[in-house]
């Protein structure tokens, strides 16, 4: 028998309707804040991420699955959102419009990890970007709608962190910083710290290692590399997260997975699972080709979101409910309900029928097992009277109907 695939897994049953529930908040939400879908391809020309990414991130050095087509191109699998969708906003002219362009999107993220408790191969982000302003008012905004969604789905002890890296400037400033207080530490990171400290010593403050987190915890503090109009505009932001009852904390610890954020970045953290991240990144755009556009946005697990649900409220239950099962004796009967159902489907009633030819005992349990409120059974006898009796399940009260009115009625009921 071939098995999935390690990292990847089966969302179905009582979870998708879990899912269903979590994609149409998170629909309704982006609706309300004025941001509209975007749908870009799985996969894009490798370039793109390594330029988007950063050559030196954890994504783009193991994490991604590359593979060559027929052209000899080298293509990959989106191992996250924003790239791909800076690439639609420069080909598409998007900065032509009124700015700020808003979008999300509900994909399937693909990063060729470890895979553990919260870490997939396949997986499904809920992102949002918004390009065209540099404005921390929009990296406030931005995070508010994250805020909102996990609100709404009633998360309890999020913690929202938050810090800066400043621009270019400021953050070539505090590497040089950084590498001086590292350099004096080097022997005690591990090896892959060792490697990131000669080409982007920020990424040792992402380190989870034991080690290296000790050494981290005295590391000097990129907020006072900041230059003042960097430290006016986490100001900003801050003070307008105070002003929408946003609470958060200032970590000068947080960098990011991604090399392409600028100023503000921040992350959302429940249960120890990040289950946001995000931040602004004003040098993608130009990175990717484009003009130079301010953007701000975050991605948002969503196996992380169900994880901390289903720790939180336990595993879901799923009762099947449906409106009514026709059953049905005799050949002229199966006809009649099959047609009957389909009438009924048509005007939005919950209707089954027997498909796979049971007896009538067994399709009267099956009746019971779907959670139907109503059942009938149609056979020679019915057809001939024109009269079927409609029975309430539950009460096992019984109601004579005549076969012309049959779907009127039921319909009525159901509605
Ligand atoms: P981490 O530090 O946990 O590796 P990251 O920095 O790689 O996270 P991002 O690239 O910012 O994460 O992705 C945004 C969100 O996507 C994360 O907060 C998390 O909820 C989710 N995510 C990232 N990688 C995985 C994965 N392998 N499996 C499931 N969810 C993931
Ligand atoms: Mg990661």
């Amino acid at each position: 028998m071939i098995q999935l695939v390690k990292g990847t897994k089966d969302i179905m049953g009582a979870e998708v309707k879990l899912w269903q529930d979590i994609e149409k908040r998170m629909r309704t939400i982006c609706e309300t804040f004025g941001i509209g879908e975007i749908r870009t391809p799985a996969f894009e020309f490798t370039e793109l991420f390594v330029r988007g990414v950063g050559e030196t991130t954890d994504i783009v050095q193991k994490e991604m699955y590359t593979f060559t087509d027929d052209g000899n191109r080298s293509l990959t699998l989106r191992p996250e959102g924003t790239a791909g969708v800076a690439r639609a906003y420069i080909e598409h002219g998007m900065h032509n419009q009124a700015q700020p362009t808003k979008l999300y999107y509900i994909s399937p993220t693909f990063r060729c990890e470890n895979t553990q408790a919260g870490r997939q191969r396949q997986f499904h982000q809920f992102g949002v970007e918004i390009l065209g302003s540099y404005s921390a008012a929009q990296d406030a905004e931005s995070i508010s709608v994250a805020t909102a969604l996990l609100d709404e789905m009633g998360i309890e002890g999020v913690e929202l962190r938050i810090n800066s890296l400043g621009c270019p400037d400021c953050r070539a400033e505090y590497n040089r910083t950084l590498k001086e207080f590292i350099g004096a530490n080097l022997d005690k990171l591990c090896p892959t710290c060792k490697e990131r400290f000669e080409k982007n010593p920020l990424r040792v403050l992402d380190c989870k290692e034991t080690g290296c987190q000790a050494i981290i915890a005295n590391a000097p503090s990129v907020l006072d590399c900041l230059d003042e109009e960097c430290t006016a505009h986490f100001q900003k932001v801050q003070d307008i997260l105070t002003e929408m009852e946003i609470p958060f904390t200032v970590d000068p610890k947080i960098v990011r997975g991604l090399d392409y954020y600028t100023r503000t970045v921040f992350e959302f953290v429940a249960n120890g699972l990040t289950v946001c991240g995000g931040g602004r990144y004003d040098k993608l755009i130009e990175e990717c080709g484009g003009k130079p556009t301010g953007a701000v946005g975050f991605g948002l697990g969503i196996e992380r979101l169900v994880m901390i649900l289903e720790r939180q409220n336990g595993a879901i239950v799923n009762e099947p409910k449906r409106d009514i099962y026709i059953g049905s004796m005799g050949q002229a009967g199966h006809i009649k309900a099959q047609g009957m159902t389909l009438a009924l489907r048509k005007q939005g009633i919950l209707a089954d029928c027997d498909t796979v030819e049971r007896g009538v005992k067994a399709q009267m349990k099956y009746a019971n097992k779907i959670g139907a409120r109503y059942s009938a059974i149609i056979g020679d006898g019915e057809l001939e009277s024109g009269i079927i009796s409609l029975k309430e399940m539950e009460s096992g009260e019984k109601e004579d109907v005549s076969l012309t009115d049959f779907v009127a009625i039921v319909a009525e009921k159901c509605k």
